[in-house]
C-alpha cells in the first residue's frame, strides 16, 4: 500500500460521485494499491479484510484518531467518542478463512465470506429478502443432507440465519461495533462502524476544502491546478496565509 497523492485522491473523489459505498471503497483501495492489476484481488477480499485495509489507508491519509458522534438511543443526547485505528483493527482480520463449513439439522453447508463483488451484485435487489436469497446463492458453495446435494435457496430459514451468524462470527472486522457510553444517562450501546462510508465522508470534506484552497491560490497567483496540487501542504498553507486579505 502507498499513500495516494492529493491529485490521485481528487480523481477518486471525482469518479465516486455516483457509485455505491461498495464501489467507492474499491476506488479508494485501488488508488492506494501498488499494482493496478490487483483491483480484482481487492474486490475478492472478504469484507473484513477490505475494511482492515481501509482503516490502514485512513490512518495514512487523516491520522489515527477517529472522532465518532452518535445519538444516545435512550435519551437522544449527542455523544462524542474518540477511537484509534489500531483499536478498531481486529487481529482476526488477517486470518479470516475464505471457505467455511457449518453443520446442523443433518445438513452440511460449505460457504465463503461475502466480498465487494457480492455487495455490488446485491445493489440491484429490490428488497431485503431478494438480497438475502442472492447472497446465499453466491456465497453458499455446497449443501449436503446425507448424500443428497441441495440448492442454497431450499435451506430452512433457521439454517439460513445460522449461516448468516457464522459468516459474521468468522469475519468480525466486517461487523465492527464501537463501544459508546452516554454521559447523560449512563446507557451503553454498540453502534456499527462502517469505515467505507466514514472514510468517503472524510474524503468528500477534504476534497471540498482542498478545492477552495486551489481556488484561492489560482485567483491570487494564476497558477494551474496541477501546480497548486503539487505543492506540499505546508507550502500551500504558507501561500494561503500570504495572500489572505
Ligand atoms: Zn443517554
Amino acid at each position: 500500500m502507498h499513500t495516494p497523492t492529493p491529485a490521485q485522491l481528487l480523481q477518486v473523489w471525482e469518479r465516486g460521485g455516483d457509485p455505491s459505498a461498495a464501489a467507492r471503497a474499491l476506488l479508494l483501495l485501488g488508488c492506494s494499491c501498488d499494482d493496478e492489476a490487483a483491483i480484482d484481488e481487492l474486490a475478492a477480499l472478504p469484507l473484513g479484510r477490505r475494511d482492515a485495509r481501509l482503516l490502514e489507508l485512513r490512518e495514512r491519509l487523516f491520522g489515527s484518531a477517529i472522532e465518532a458522534v452518535a445519538t444516545c438511543p435512550q435519551c437522544t443526547a449527542t455523544v462524542e467518542a474518540t477511537f484509534r485505528c489500531d483499536d478498531l483493527r481486529l487481529p482476526e482480520a488477517d486470518t479470516a478463512a475464505s471457505a467455511l463449513e457449518h453443520a446442523a439439522h443433518g445438513t452440511h453447508v460449505q460457504f465463503r465470506l461475502p466480498d465487494s463483488r457480492d455487495l455490488l451484485a446485491l445493489e440491484g435487489c429490490g428488497d431485503a429478502e431478494a438480497a438475502r436469497d442472492l447472497l446465499l446463492a453466491r456465497c453458499v458453495l455446497d449443501v449436503r443432507g446425507g448424500d443428497q446435494s441441495q440448492a442454497p435457496r431450499s435451506l430452512p430459514p433457521e439454517l439460513q440465519a445460522e449461516i448468516a451468524g457464522a459468516m459474521a462470527q468468522a469475519d468480525p472486522q466486517a461487523d465492527l461495533q464501537l463501544a459508546f457510553r452516554c454521559p447523560e444517562c449512563d446507557h451503553e450501546w454498540q453502534p456499527l462502524f462502517d469505515i467505507a462510508r466514514f472514510l468517503w465522508q472524510e474524503l468528500h470534506a477534504w476534497a471540498l476544502h482542498l478545492l477552495r484552497e486551489v481556488d484561492t491560490l489560482a485567483q491570487a497567483y494564476h497558477w494551474a491546478e496541477a501546480d497548486i496540487l503539487a505543492l506540499s501542504p505546508r507550502r500551500r498553507q504558507a501561500y494561503l496565509e500570504l495572500c489572505a486579505p
